[in-house]
């Protein structure tokens, strides 16, 4: 006997979240139409909440409640300094360390021609912008650092390259081919007090 169609179609949405292979959709369906319909109903609308309530940054990209999120709305941050990510979820891993005081900007992925990512995907006109609009005086990259990671910091030292700006890498102790996500606190903190000006 096939599984009745609802469980079928839970299933397929379900497979449909990244690291959730057909297996464990199947398994997380059967739990929820076994479960309490009030946890079930909860679950719904913790998700739909969420989706509504949060949006991007218009300045940094971050996500947030808000727009202009908490940190661009910091009058206590240094404005001088900026940290570019990749991903949002980056930012959480450099407040976390604890020690940057500056801004961030998030790129929005890295540039990946294979991928068929290219420069116009990447929030890279808004940081032009924002070098224009605000009194930057470094910009920090802390990208991966995998080809990608290469690639991409290469191509903004080069393109955001100007007089009066500082264009620096960290990458001291990050572990080799990966994201920020890997690096504990103090690997992070060191790589951003060691990172090194990078010339276009
Ligand atoms: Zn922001």
């Amino acid at each position: 006997m096939p599984l009745p169609e609802p469980i079928i179609a839970l299933t397929a949405a379900l497979s449909k979240l990244p690291g959730v292979g057909p297996r464990s959709a199947e398994r997380i369906a059967l739990h929820l139409v076994q479960s309490e319909s009030a946890q079930v109903r909860h679950l719904a609308e913790t998700m739909t909440a969420a989706r509504e309530r949060i949006r991007f940054c218009e300045i940094c990209g971050s996500l947030t409640e808000k727009s202009p999120c908490e940190i661009c709305d910091d009058s206590r941050r240094d404005v001088s300094l900026v940290c570019v990510v990749e991903k949002a979820v980056d930012i959480l891993s450099i407040e976390k360390s604890g020690t940057f005081r500056g801004k961030f900007h998030v790129l929005g992925g890295k540039i990946s021609p294979l991928d068929g990512v290219e420069p116009d995907d990447l929030r890279i006109g808004e940081l032009e912008k924002r070098l224009g609009n605000e009194p930057i005086h470094e910009v920090i990259i802390a990208l991966g650092t995998d080809v990608e990671g290469d690639a991409t910091s290469n191509y903004l030292a080069k393109r955001l390259g100007r007089p009066g700006l500082k264009v620096s890498r960290i990458g001291f102790g990050l572990p080799a081919g990966s994201g920020l996500e890997f690096a504990d606190e103090l690997t992070l903190n060191r790589a951003l007090e060691g990172r090194r000006e990078m010339t276009p």
